[in-house]
């Protein structure tokens, strides 16, 4: 399959591409050599070898900071996508002295520090779009794990769900996973321990250990719900966000049932810091959503990304 070329002569760019890790990284260089105001560094390494990399919009001494995170699960890279867009838009917006929503880009950048994730499971998002290759030293494995189809994968390079494998609620979800037979494999295997996937070991070490995260906005598809409790607990200020999130996206509000209510990176934020998480269930329709239709449903999130931070 011959690669789509990435057309740089607009400010706004088009990303109507599978989000795998070259075309990743592609588009980060881009911002990289365009922005000098941004920084982008790398927060941990996958199972392969693959940079986890971030973006940091905003000021690192802003009074706030939020983090946004893209890809927890294989099929749902489009929403790398949308983190791509809008941190394109959010700094060309900032470079022009524009204003977006009504918001003073300056002044967002000042009092607010943004920390993107676009793509935290890369190796997942990598497999679902190409399958395995021949150098790959987890291959066979991986192609008994899969039966040899990866079109549904959701899980890391190990088999594990990586929104599965947060200290939150683990116990209790072994006990579920014990029962419905859930294995290493594709989907909802939540891995022998909390952490123990260098990807979520990364995120975690990062929000233990760098300043002070107020709230984070995990993008999954698919949907248009947004979920804002653990276990039916809403920390301090999070029904209200959710409802304004809920106001800006046109989404359904909703709280996670069964098993998708352990172990997620909302479930652990809320747990270990008692601050607002969000789980935003992007667009509807079949996993995977197709890369055509990411501009249509970044449109529906935008003002969502661009106003949440002031909210908190
Ligand atoms: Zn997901």
């Amino acid at each position: 399959m011959a690669k789509k070329e990435i057309c740089t002569d607009k400010a706004l760019l088009d990303f109507a591409m599978p989000a795998d890790y070259d075309t990743v990284s592609q588009f980060l260089d881009i911002f990289s050599n365009r922005y000098d105001f941004i920084s982008i560094q790398s927060i941990g390494e996958t199972i392969l070898g693959r940079r986890i990399q971030m973006v940091t919009l905003g000021d690192e001494a802003a009074p706030k900071s939020v983090m946004y995170v893209g890809t927890h699960h294989g099929m749902e890279w489009i929403t790398t996508l949308f983190l791509l867009r809008f941190i394109n838009e959010y700094c060309e917006y900032y470079k022009s002295g524009k204003q977006a929503f009504g918001i003073n880009l300056g002044t967002l950048f000042a009092t607010r520090c943004i920390r993107v994730i676009p793509m935290l499971n890369v190796d997942g998002a990598e497999l679902q779009i190409h399958g395995v290759d021949e150098k790959n030293p987890l291959r066979e494995r991986l192609e008994r794990m899969s039966g040899g189809d990866f079109s549904k994968w959701q899980a890391n390079a190990r088999g594990v769900d990586l929104n599965h494998n947060y200290n939150a609620g683990f116990a209790e979800y072994k006990k579920l996973e014990a029962e419905g037979n859930i294995f290493a494999g594709p989907t909802r295997f939540s891995g022998e321990n909390p952490e123990s996937e260098p990807e979520t070991g990364a995120l975690c070490n990062y929000i233990r250990f760098n300043g002070d995260l107020r709230m984070i906005l995990t993008l999954h598809t698919q949907g248009e719900e947004i979920y804002y409790t653990s276990g039916g607990y809403a920390p301090p200020g999070a029904k209200q966000i959710a409802a304004q999130l809920g106001r800006l996206s046109g989404y359904t509000i909703s709280e996670p049932e069964g098993l998708a209510s352990y172990g997620g990176l909302t479930d652990w934020f809320i747990k270990e810091f008692d601050r607002p998480s969000f789980t935003i269930e992007c667009g509807k329709g079949e996993n995977p959503l197709p890369e055509s239709r990411y501009f249509n449903i970044y449109a529906g999130l935008r003002e969502m990304l661009f106003c949440a931070p002031l909210l908190i």
